[in-house]
C-alpha cells in the first residue's frame, strides 16, 4: 500500500484518498499550473494511526524518499541552515470541517536556519517575520496553546512601537517578538520550541491526524452524517512567499460572483502578507481589480488561469494564490460554494457555454436551495439596506418576520389573539414556549445553535427563527433587549428577524413577495425580456427537471383554493384531501348529533344533515383538479376531537348542577365524552375503525364523493376521485369497508346512469398494514404511503410531544443528523416502505403507489420514493416546485 502521493501522481477524482485539497493541488499541478512542489499523505495513513495508534511503520521511510524528492527539486534541504527549504502542512479532508487543525506555515526555520534564509533573500524582516509566524502557528494548532497569548504579545510590541499594523514592525522587533514566542512555548508547555525541521515536520502532521478526532470535528460530522471513518489527508508543500515585500502578496479569488453566478473579477488581494492574512482583516485589503495596476503580468496570468479552472472543472471555482516577488504561485482550487440564486442561474449560465448538459444542470442545483428562493425577504432594494441592523444570530428556520418585540409566551398569546404580528424573544425556548411560538410570527434567542429547541421546533412549525444571536442581551424581567451597542428594544417595539441570514433590525423592514413564488403563481413570466435572471434560470431549470422526472406530483390540498393554487405549481391531482376539516364549525353540531345519537332515526338524521355539505366541498375539488385524480381521505382524527373539551365541559355541568339546572344535552354530551376519552387517542378509534363502529359514517361520505363526481359528469366535468382508507391494519378491515363502498357507488351509478370509474385504496400507514401489503392488495387499487404516522407508528414516537422535548438532545447527540419526521428514516421506516411496494405489487401488478406524508417534500425523501419505485409523491402545495426539481434530478 502506497502512503504518499506526490502532486504530479494524484487527481481530482482521488479525493477519498488524497482530500480535497489534495487532490485539487494534484489536479493542478498536472494542468501545468504553477503549483508549488509537494506531496500528499493519503487518508489510508490517517485511518492506520487512528485504529492502532501507531503511524504505519512503511510511513516514515516513504515520507523521506518523498521529502528527498523534493529536496532535490528544489536545491536545497528542508531547514538548510545557510539555505532552508520551508514546507507548509495543511490538512485536507474529502469535506472541510471546522474544527480541524489546519495549517502551518514555515515549517524548517530554527535559530540557525532563519539567518540562512535572511541571506539568501537579502531581507532581515521578512526572515523574522517567517520564524515567529511559525512558532506561533505551531504552538498554537500543533501544542495546543492558547493562541490569545501570542496576540496579546503581539498586540503589546505593536503599541510599544506606536504601531497601527504589524506591516510597521522592523526586523528587530520581529526578531524579539521570535523569542518572546519561543518563551511563551517553553513557559506554557514545558517544552522548547523544536528545532529540527523533521521533528516539526513530524509533529504537524500527526497533529492533523490527531484533530480528526477533536470533539468540535466528531459532532460536526455526526450532526452532517459525514461518516466518522474516513480519515484526513495532510499535504507538505514547499513554501512561496508573499511577506517578501511590496511586489509580493496573497490574495483568494472566485471565478465568477458567488452572490450571483455573473461574470468577473471577484476576490481580495493584500500586498506583502503571508497565508490567512487576507481573510483575518489584519490590515485592509484591495480588491482583485486593483492587481492589474500592481502587478499587471501576474494579474493576467491569473485571469487566464481562471478561465483554465473554470473550463476544466465546469463550475464555479474559488481559489488561494499568493505572488513571491512577481511570480504567481496557486495554493489551492475548489467548486466554490454559491448563494442559492446563484445556483440557479450559474448552472443555465454554464449550460449556454455549453460547458455543462442539462442533465448536468439539474445536479447543479438542488430543493433546499429553492425552497430558499421562495421565502418572502426583506427588501433589498432599500429596505434592507437603510435598516438599523442591531445584530445577528444563527439562520436557523428561514423567512422574513416582523412583528412587536414580546419576552415571554403569554404575552405572545395574549397579543396575538388582538390581532397583532409579535416576535418572541427568548434567551432560549423550552417546551413551555410551544403556544407562544406558534402564536408569533417569528423567534429570537440569544443562545443555542441550529439544534437548539428554538431552531428544531420552529423549523417543524416553519416559522422563522434566528437563533444564538450572543451579543444581544435578553433582559426578561425588565422585559427588554439590549445591543452591544447600548441601544434597547422594549416590549412593543418592532423588529424584524431575517431567518435566511440570521440579521436581526430595530423597527419594520418592509417585506417583498419572492420572485420565484410570483412566477410560479404566474403573476410573473420567465419569457418577458425584463424578467428577473433568476426566475428565467429557475423557469429554464424546472423545465428541465419536468421532462425528465418519472415521479408524478400531487397535491396535500383540502379545498378549492388550495387546490387551485397547487395546480399553478405544477400539481398533477391532489393526493390527500382530508375530510377533517370538513366536519368542523357550524358543522360540528351535526357530529355531535351523530356521536350522541341513541336511535337510527336521529344518527340518519344527522348523517343527511351532513351529506349534502360534503357533497358541495368535493363538487369545488373536482371542479378545480378536473382531469386529474384526486384522492379523497375517510375521515381519520379520533371522535372526541369533534366533541367538548372534558374538562371544561365537566365544570360547566357540575356548575349547573349546583344551580340545579343542569340541561339533559349536556348530560348526555359529558357521558359521550367520558366514553369516548382515550388515554392514546393517537393509537385509539380513529380511521377506519371509526368507520366500522359509527354506523353510516363512511357510506355517507362515500356517497357525498360518488354524487359529486356524478353531478360534475353531467355537468360535462371529467371527476377522477379517488377513495382512500386510514389506518387499515389488516385485509378484513378493508374488505368491509369496500363491500358497502361499493353498494353505495353502484347505486349512484345507476340512479344517475353514468359510469364514475371511482378507485379504492388505503393508507399504508402502519406497521402490520406494510407487513401484510400482499394481503391488502388484493382489496386495494391504490396504496398511499402516510410517512408521517408510518414514522410515529414505526419509532413509538408521538410527534406533537418529542420534536419539542427530546429531539434536541438526540439531535446534540447525533443520534439523528435530521429529525425522521423531515427526511425519511430509510433504514428502518423506507425498509418498510420498499417491502410493501414489492409485496403489493407482487400481488397486484397495476397498483398504484404514492405517499402522502410531509416527506413527499423533502429532497432527500424524494430521491429515496424515486429509487423504491412509486408512481407519485403528495406534498403540500408550496412544496411541489421542491418536489417536482428533485423528482427530476433523481431521474436525471
Ligand atoms: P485552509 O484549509 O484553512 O484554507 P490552507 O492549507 O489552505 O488552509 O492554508 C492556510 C493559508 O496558508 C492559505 O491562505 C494558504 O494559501 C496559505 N498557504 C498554505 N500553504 C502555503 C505555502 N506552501 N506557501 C504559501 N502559503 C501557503
Ligand atoms: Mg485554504
Ligand atoms: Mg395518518
Amino acid at each position: 500500500q502506497k502512503f504518499v502521493y506526490d502532486f504530479t501522481e494524484g487527481n481530482k477524482d482521488l479525493k477519498d484518498l488524497l482530500g480535497g485539497k489534495g487532490a485539487n493541488l494534484a489536479e493542478m499541478t498536472n494542468l501545468g499550473l504553477p503549483v508549488p512542489p509537494g506531496f500528499t499523505i493519503t487518508t489510508e495513513a490517517c485511518k492506520v494511526y487512528l485504529d492502532s495508534g501507531e503511524e504505519p511503520p512503511a510511513l516514515r521511510d516513504e515520507v523521506s524518499a518523498h521529502l528527498d524528492a523534493l529536496e532535490r527539486k528544489m536545491g536545497k534541504r528542508l531547514g538548510q541552515a545557510d539555505d532552508p527549504l520551508l514546507v507548509s502542512v495543511r490538512s485536507g479532508a474529502k469535506f472541510s470541517m471546522p474544527g480541524m487543525m489546519d495549517t502551518v506555515l514555515n515549517i524548517g526555520l530554527s535559530d540557525e536556519s532563519v539567518h540562512g534564509l535572511a541571506a539568501q533573500s537579502g531581507d532581515e524582516r521578512f526572515a523574522w517575520d517567517s520564524y515567529r509566524r511559525l512558532i506561533q502557528m505551531f504552538g498554537d494548532t500543533v501544542l495546543g496553546m492558547d493562541g490569545e497569548v501570542f496576540s496579546e504579545a503581539l498586540d503589546q510590541a505593536k503599541s510599544l512601537k506606536g504601531a497601527s499594523s504589524d506591516i510597521e514592525l522592523d526586523a528587530a522587533d520581529m526578531q524579539m517578538l521570535a523569542e518572546k514566542f519561543k518563551h511563551l512555548v517553553l513557559k506554557e508547555t514545558g517544552r522548547d520550541f523544536p528545532q529540527d525541521p523533521r521533528e516539526q515536520m513530524d509533529l504537524a502532521v500527526k497533529a492533523v491526524f490527531d484533530s480528526w478526532n477533536g470533539d468540535r470535528a466528531k459532532l460536526y460530522r455526526r450532526q452532517e452524517r459525514i461518516p466518522q471513518d474516513l480519515g484526513t489527508a495532510v499535504n507538505v508543500c514547499s513554501m512561496v512567499f508573499g511577506n517578501l515585500g511590496p511586489d509580493s502578496g496573497t490574495g483568494v479569488a472566485f471565478t465568477r460572483d458567488p452572490a450571483t453566478g455573473q461574470q468577473g473579477v471577484y476576490g481580495d488581494y493584500l500586498q506583502n502578507a503571508q497565508g490567512e492574512d487576507v481573510v483575518a482583516g489584519i490590515r485592509n485589503t484591495v480588491q482583485l481589480a486593483e492587481l492589474e495596476q500592481l502587478d499587471k503580468p501576474s494579474y493576467d496570468q491569473l485571469m487566464q488561469i481562471m478561465e483554465t479552472l473554470e473550463t476544466h472543472y465546469r463550475d464555479l471555482c474559488d481559489i488561494e494564490f499568493t505572488i513571491e516577488r512577481g511570480k504567481l504561485w496557486m495554493l489551492q482550487t475548489r467548486v466554490g460554494k454559491r448563494t442559492a440564486a446563484a445556483a440557479f442561474r450559474i448552472a443555465t449560465q454554464l449550460v449556454d457555454q455549453g460547458l455543462i448538459d442539462e442533465a448536468e444542470a439539474l445536479q447543479r442545483v438542488n430543493g433546499n436551495q429553492l425552497a430558499q428562493l421562495m421565502f418572502p425577504r426583506f427588501d433589498s432594494d432599500g429596505g434592507v439596506r437603510d435598516a438599523d441592523e442591531i445584530g445577528w444570530g444563527i439562520a436557523a428556520s428561514p423567512g422574513a418576520a416582523v412583528g412587536k418585540a414580546v419576552f415571554d409566551s403569554y404575552t405572545a398569546i395574549k397579543w396575538s389573539r388582538s390581532g397583532e404580528k409579535v416576535i418572541l424573544i427568548r434567551r432560549e425556548t423550552n417546551p413551555d414556549d410551544l403556544d407562544g411560538m406558534l402564536a408569533a410570527e417569528g423567534i429570537l434567542t440569544s443562545r443555542g445553535g441550529k439544534t437548539s429547541h428554538a431552531a428544531v421546533v420552529a423549523r417543524g412549525m416553519g416559522k422563522t427563527c434566528v437563533c444564538g444571536a450572543e451579543e444581544l442581551e435578553v433582559d426578561t424581567k425588565r422585559r427588554c433587549l439590549k445591543t452591544p451597542g447600548g441601544k434597547v428594544i422594549e416590549e412593543g417595539d418592532v423588529v424584524s428577524i431575517d431567518g435566511s441570514t440570521g440579521r436581526v433590525y430595530a423597527g419594520e423592514v418592509p417585506v417583498v413577495p419572492s420572485p420565484v413564488v410570483e412566477y410560479f403563481e404566474g403573476r410573473m413570466h420567465a419569457g418577458a425580456d425584463d424578467a428577473d435572471e433568476l426566475v428565467k434560470a429557475v423557469h429554464r431549470i424546472m423545465a428541465y427537471a419536468d421532462r425528465v422526472r418519472r415521479l408524478r406530483v400531487r397535491a396535500n390540498a383540502d379545498n378549492a383554493e388550495d387546490a387551485a393554487r397547487a395546480r399553478r405549481f405544477g400539481a398533477q391531482g391532489i393526493g390527500l384531501c382530508r375530510t377533517e376539516h370538513m366536519f368542523l364549525g357550524e358543522r360540528r353540531s351535526l357530529v355531535e348529533r351523530l356521536i350522541l345519537a341513541d336511535t337510527e332515526e336521529e344518527r340518519e338524521e344527522a348523517l343527511e344533515g351532513l351529506l349534502p355539505l360534503q357533497e358541495g366541498d368535493f363538487i369545488e375539488l373536482f371542479e378545480s383538479m378536473d382531469g386529474l385524480p384526486v384522492t379523497v381521505r375517510l375521515l381519520d382524527p379520533p371522535l372526541h376531537e369533534f366533541l367538548p373539551d372534558i374538562t371544561e365541559l365537566s365544570v360547566r355541568v357540575a356548575l349547573a348542577e349546583s344551580r340545579k339546572d343542569a340541561n339533559e344535552n349536556d348530560l348526555r354530551l359529558l357521558q359521550a365524552v367520558h366514553r369516548l376519552h382515550e388515554q392514546n387517542p393517537m393509537l385509539g378509534l380513529r380511521g377506519v375503525r371509526l368507520g366500522l363502529v359509527v354506523p353510516g359514517l363512511f357510506t355517507m361520505q362515500v356517497r357525498a364523493i360518488a354524487e359529486a363526481a356524478a353531478e360534475r359528469k353531467s355537468a360535462g366535468g371529467d371527476p377522477r376521485a379517488e377513495i382512500m382508507i386510514p389506518l387499515v391494519g389488516t385485509v378484513q378491515e378493508l374488505e368491509i369497508v369496500r363491500e358497502e363502498a361499493e353498494a353505495v357507488i353502484a347505486e349512484v351509478e345507476e340512479r344517475h346512469s353514468v359510469e364514475l370509474n371511482l378507485t379504492l385504496g388505503t393508507m399504508i400507514e402502519l406497521p402490520r398494514a406494510a407487513l401484510t401489503a400482499y394481503q391488502i392488495a388484493e382489496c386495494a387499487d391504490f396504496f398511499s404511503f402516510g410517512t408521517n404516522d408510518l414514522t410515529q407508528t414505526v419509532w413509538a414516537f408521538s410527534r406533537d410531544d418529542v420534536e419539542a422535548s427530546f429531539f434536541t438532545a438526540y439531535l446534540e447527540k447525533g443520534i439523528f443528523g435530521v429529525s425522521p419526521f423531515e427526511t425519511i428514516d430509510k433504514d428502518g421506516v423506507g425498509e418498510l416502505v420498499r417491502h410493501a411496494v414489492e409485496k403489493g405489487r407482487a400481488t397486484r401488478p397495476d397498483l398504484k403507489l404514492g405517499v402522502c406524508g410531509e416527506h413527499g417534500g423533502d429532497p432527500e425523501s424524494v430521491h429515496f420514493f424515486h429509487e423504491v419505485g412509486l408512481d407519485y409523491v403528495s406534498c403540500s402545495p408550496f412544496r411541489i416546485p421542491v418536489a417536482r426539481l428533485e423528482a427530476g434530478r433523481a431521474a436525471a
